[in-house]
């Protein structure tokens, strides 16, 4: 028989006993999901300040994404791409159309889809630029977080992703991030294949660059020949006020990845898109999964990025990300506690005036869920403030209340 829960206790008691170690969550056990709000097993609400790690934002349970989801699973699921389905094509031409590309791969993690980037970014190193078997360099950042793969923690920084799981793979030059001169010099090696960034560093705490590095960035790609691979996992899908955080400069990457809120939190869904003469380079049976591109998926893709397009999300994240920055600039006057807020659209971060190792953001962030929000801290004392793009402003006055108010109080 499957056991109900009706106590946050039990839930993690179970979740300590059974469950392996991942991630470091926050003491609350949620039950329900609608637009903006989550609930705990115990019935309080709360506001969602992290929306999955922006997977959401579309809001929780959008009845749009859900209607979509349940029509097609009554029909057809999973084929596996060993035979044809009537979705995945209208899929395809669909996100082709709206992002502008010849071509899409579908996947269903982030980091897969990042797997699949660096497997045509190698490709076409090899066949299309000359560059010697195996030698191929793919350039990334340092602080980025492209997933946990043993691929992509080889490209990794941070010592919680990378530390007892090697050996790493070869093939990357890490290199500063924000910085032009640094890839005038390195993208002219003639192994480089691509340039692997975020438009703006989620995981890393909200980092945006300055105003010009990825135009810079995108220049530099082209004048060496080499593809500009963009993670727009997190920053993707209207989170940052445009459809794309690239749309900010006008960048077109050659290899767009894209996750997260692909699905509005309902399934795990990624994509690369990429033209013709990137994403041909990979022949039939040269990649595949078994999952990527099925007919539910196809589904509820079309519905989320729909729900996008017709509430206008992404002027409603620009439009109150501005609001938010505007109230939280004003606090920061008045309080020792924060350092700094940076951020764009609805993705944003406060930095806590104390030191990475302290506990002082946790704590915050425990007091936020005691008066009614959600947020983790992220690199120990930065907070990431990230809603459902469906809030509104009322609500984000509300939620900035809560924030001020539980933050004053550690000033005591
Ligand atoms: N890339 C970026 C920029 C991310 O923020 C994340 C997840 O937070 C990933 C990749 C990994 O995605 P997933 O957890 O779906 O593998």
């Amino acid at each position: 028989m499957i056991e109900t829960i009706t106590t946050s206790q039990e839930a993690i008691a179970l979740e300590e006993k059974f469950g392996a170690h991942n991630y470091h969550p926050l003491p609350v056990v949620l039950n329900k999901g609608e637009g903006v709000f989550l609930w705990d097993v115990e019935g309080k609400r709360y506001f969602d300040f992290l929306s999955a790690y922006s997977a959401v934002n579309q809001g929780h349970c959008h009845p749009r994404i859900i209607n979509a989801l349940i029509e097609q699973a009554k029909e057809l699921t999973l084929t596996s791409r060993a035979f044809y389905n009537d979705k995945l094509g209208i899929a395809e031409k669909y996100v082709c159309e709206l992002f502008g590309y010849d071509k899409a791969l579908f996947m269903n993690s982030g980091a897969e889809a990042n797997e699949t980037a660096i497997k045509l970014a190698r490709k076409w190193g090899y066949t299309k630029k000359g560059i010697p078997a195996n030698e191929a360099v793919i350039v990334a950042v340092k602080k980025n977080f492209h997933g946990r793969t043993t691929t992509i923690i080889s490209a990794s920084t941070d010592p919680s992703s990378q530390k007892g799981f090697g050996p790493f793979m070869p093939g990357f030059e890490i290199v500063d991030y924000d910085n032009v001169s640094v890839l005038e010099k390195v993208l002219a090696n003639p192994n480089v294949c691509a340039l692997w960034i975020e438009p703006i560093q989620g995981e890393a705490g909200v980092y945006v660059p300055q105003d010009g590095y990825l135009k810079s960035a995108e220049k530099l790609c082209r004048q060496h020949n080499v593809l500009l691979m963009m993670d727009e996992i997190q920053t993707g899908i209207a989170r940052t006020g445009k459809m794309l955080a690239s749309d900010h400069e006008n960048v077109k990457p050659d290899l767009l990845i894209l996750g997260k809120a692909l699905s509005g939190g309902v399934l795990p869904i990624s994509l690369v898109l990429a033209n013709n003469e990137i994403m041909l380079v990979i022949k039939p049976g040269e990649h595949g999964s078994t999952f990527g591109g099925n007919p539910l998926a196809a589904a509820v893709v079309m519905a989320a990025m729909q729900v996008i397009k017709d509430e206008k999300l992404e002027e409603n994240s620009e439009r109150l990300g501005k609001v938010f920055r505007d109230r939280m600039t004003a606090f920061i006057k008045k309080t020792k506690m924060v350092k700094l807020v940076r951020g764009k659209g609805l993705l944003n971060a406060i930095v806590i005036n104390d030191s990475p190792e302290s506990e002082t953001a946790w704590n915050i962030c425990v007091r936020f869920a005691e008066y009614g929000l959600l947020a983790k801290p992220t690199h120990g004392n930065i907070i990431r403030l990230a809603p459902p793009l469906v809030i509104t402003e009322e609500q984000i006055h509300e939620c900035c209340d809560i924030i001020e108010k539980s933050i004053l109080e550690f000033e005591k």
